[in-house]
């Protein structure tokens, strides 16, 4: 590593420190690790990846491919840096993020220019004062040397510094729902998109991930203050929930409803106001289509492989119990904009349908609800604003009571429970 690359990584680190208002960060830090600092060097045949931390930790890596990706386990830690920092140009490592992974790690996910290789993983300890680091010597390698190396060809370092087999982090526990014996309300799970290392859209700081947890956060309030429905949050902090995970959830619990929140951001800046999704096999136009595709990236930014297979919303509509459950999500989109409609704006065209993986459990009603485009300068305010949030948050509520209100009238066939 030059000189002056090391100058520039630590004036960035700097930066990042600053802007993360490290005493804050000191004061709560408590017995957790943090990470101060990330930096790259090397260009696109070799490359270093590294990482400053507070005291020695146990980590573990691995390389994905589709695209290509590094992947680095931690243990809960503290970030005190800011995403992407210490990148350089033109380097195997193109840009790199970080956050909260499930309920008992963290995780680091390095974008790469192509097939690579970890060559050699290790924790130097603290001299000249240097941080301890966590250093990743990363080398450019062909396709088939890819695919030679077992996709789980995971090194795993303990915080000796050894080489570890078996988990350094253990399984995350999901939590546990409290169902009261006897209680026959209707549950309805609300879903905050994006989380953790998974940021959603990010426009002037607002970030899609935060902005749609408050949001989900104090609707579960409002329903709960309506006394007949059960409401569970598929997140309730700010950490990564996979996709497929959402949608067990939701199954588990024998949830009446899904309801995913998100705010995400648009190339056209003035698109603006609210949208309400379904899924569908085909898209019911190119927005629709873009936006399922961006959201069901979401296990790819967390470094998950994915299913492709996965990615085809194929014969959807074939079984009864689907089409039951398709009929549904619509009825209850169509009762949702109505609702909004009252309140707050909508997009041009605010029913649309697409794959979305989220909206995928065959026996649950799911829609997803786009508050509004972060993109947008307005949306943006009404995001933020406490008044616009009241508004949209009473006819979520209004339209809730609606569709179950036409549950009860109906023929109790109509909501179909889920076989086995
Ligand atoms: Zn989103």
């Amino acid at each position: 590593m030059t000189s002056a690359m090391r100058l520039v990584g630590r004036f960035l680190m700097l930066v990042g420190l600053l802007l993360c208002s490290p005493l804050a960060a000191q004061e709560q830090a408590g017995s957790m690790v943090s990470i101060q600092g990330a930096l790259t060097d090397g260009n696109a045949e070799k490359a270093q990846f590294i990482l400053d931390v507070s005291e020695p930790v146990g980590f573990s890596v691995f390389a994905l491919q589709d695209p290509y990706r590094l992947v680095i386990d931690l243990p809960d830690m503290d970030f005190e840096m800011e995403q992407g920092m210490g990148l350089v140009e033109r380097a195997m490592v193109q840009n790199f993020r970080f956050g909260r992974f499930g309920h008992a790690g963290s995780r680091v996910v390095l974008d790469l220019a192509g097939p690579t290789k970890v060559e050699r993983a290790y924790i130097l300890p603290a001299v000249d004062g240097n941080p301890v680091r966590l250093v990743f010597n990363l080398e450019a390698v062909s396709d088939r040397e890819f695919a030679e190396q077992s996709l789980r060809d995971v090194i795993r370092i303990g915080a000796d510094g050894k080489p570890q087999t078996g988990p350094l982090v253990k399984a995350p526990a999901a939590p546990v729902a409290e169902k009261e014996e006897g209680d026959t309300r209707p549950l309805i799970v609300l879903d905050p998109g994006h989380g953790g290392i998974d940021t959603g859209a990010v426009s002037n700081k607002v970030q899609e991930s935060k902005v749609v947890l408050s949001f989900a956060k104090s609707l579960k309030k409002a329903l709960e203050a309506e006394g007949q429905f059960r409401i569970l949050l598929t997140r309730d902090t700010d950490l990564f929930i996979s996709l497929s995970k959402r949608v067990a959830f939701a199954q588990e619990h024998k949830a009446n409803l899904f309801l995913s929140i998100h705010a995400d951001i648009v190339r056209e800046h003035y698109v603006r106001g609210a949208t309400v999704y379904t899924l569908s096999e085909r898209a019911s136009d190119a927005v629709a289509h873009k936006l399922a595709q961006q959201e069901n990236r979401s296990d790819l930014i967390a470094g998950l492989e994915i299913d492709q297979s996965d990615d085809v919303v194929a014969d959807i509509l074939i079984d009864l119990t689907r089409r039951e459950t398709a009929n549904h999500s619509a009825l209850y989109s169509r009762t949702l904009v109505g609702a909004l409609k009252a309140s707050i704006r909508l997009s041009k065209t605010p029913e649309r349908s697409a794959g979305f993986r989220v909206l995928k459990a065959p026996d649950i009603p799911s829609v997803l609800l786009e508050l509004g485009y972060l993109s947008n300068k307005e949306d943006r305010a009404d995001l933020l604003s406490k008044e616009w949030r009241e508004k949209a948050i009473k006819s979520i509520v209004k339209s809730i009571n609606g569709f179950f209100a036409r549950r009860s009238v109906q023929s109790s066939a109509l909501f179909v429970p889920s076989k086995g």
